[in-house]
């Protein structure tokens, strides 16, 4: 059967180009046995004007924030890490991809104390279509409010994309997938809504935009600040406030959004249809603003896309 991954050809790992399969670790890298990891999910479309890489810059910063929170020397510049995000596309002439650059502890000593440990780097890209399934952008998706909380940001910051967190986010996945739904929402320690096992949440009431604020122990979603961005340019009145299970089950529209899934409307929680029961208005009014983003079909005026030139082979041209 067909990978994405099998038109790969080249990881970055730190500072070189290593082919695919040569791309490997030792079993006693440190992240293995203790989730000492940070890692970025990021997407490079094919825009109007040629391949670009959405908010480079900010899913980097996050990363170097992420390797800061747990005393990890990042070993190189968030601008080199752009500059070999961009080069690990060209090598694998991958007009649109999925990148994940990750940093971890590596092979140094076996022990909870991660500072003897090495920290290193690599770059992967690969294609990737829709996460939560082929048709979710239109049609949305069923979602189950998950019996696990999201972790509290007390004990594991949620502003640092780490891996060990994710343990928690796959017993919230597990959980729903096994159940019948496409994804689970976690709610925080104190029973408000957090987010998906690997999205934002917004809702929207009476015109009203909501989303739970970095408090609710989310992810600061690069996906989440774009919606806020343009809802803000729309004249779209966003509320950045604690959101109770209840409202769930009562709101207009519901949809999810990050890097992987981008706004995927959600049509039932628990089995209650939502009010729009796919995307409402407003829903498609953001992905229609977001989807000409991405594609470059507005004026870039964030900065947000950073061409990918392609290469002309050696020798090729006139
Ligand atoms: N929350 C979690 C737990 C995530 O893993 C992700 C995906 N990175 C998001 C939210 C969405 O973040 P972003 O929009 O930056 O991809």
């Amino acid at each position: 059967m067909a990978s994405p991954f099998d038109s790969v050809r080249w990881i970055w790992v730190n500072g070189e180009m290593v082919p695919f399969a040569d791309a490997k670790v030792h079993l006693l890298t440190h992240a293995l046995h203790y989730g000492s990891a940070w890692f970025e999910g990021i997407r490079c479309y094919e825009t109007v004007s040629g391949s670009a890489v959405f908010r480079l810059r900010d899913h980097m910063v996050r990363l170097e924030t992420s390797c800061k929170l747990y005393r990890a020397d990042l070993p190189y510049t968030v601008d080199e890490l752009c500059r070999a995000t961009v080069e690990t596309i060209q090598a694998n002439e991958l007009p649109a991809c999925y990148i994940r650059p990750i940093i971890w502890r590596g092979f140094g000593s076996v022990g909870v104390n991660p500072l003897p440990c090495p920290v290193e780097a690599a770059i992967a890209v690969w294609p990737w279509g829709s996460y939560l399934g082929e048709g979710a952008a239109d049609a949305g998706v069923d979602v189950c409010v998950s019996s696990w909380r999201r972790t509290n940001s007390e004990s594991l910051p949620s502003i640092a994309k780490a891996a060990g967190g994710y343990l928690n986010c796959q017993l919230v996945k597990m959980e729903a997938l096994l159940a019948g739904f496409a994804e689970g929402i976690a709610l925080d320690s104190d029973g408000y809504v957090s987010e998906g096992s690997s999205e934002n949440l917004f809702l929207v009431q009476d015109g009203v935009l909501w989303t739970p604020p970095l408090c609710c122990s989310i992810l600061p979603g690069i996906t989440r600040d774009t919606v806020l961005k343009i809802a803000q340019e729309d004249g779209i009145p966003v509320r950045e406030e604690h959101i109770s299970r209840g409202a769930l089950y009562a709101c207009d529209e519901l949809f999810l959004t990050g890097t992987a899934a981008e706004i995927t409307p959600v049509r039932s929680v628990d089995r209650i249809p939502v009010r729009a029961h796919g995307p409402g208005p407003v829903t498609r009014q953001l992905q229609a603003r977001f989807n000409a983003v991405i594609r470059g079909e507005t004026l870039d005026r964030h900065g947000w896309l950073t061409p990918v030139p392609a290469l002309v082979p050696v020798g090729a041209g006139g």
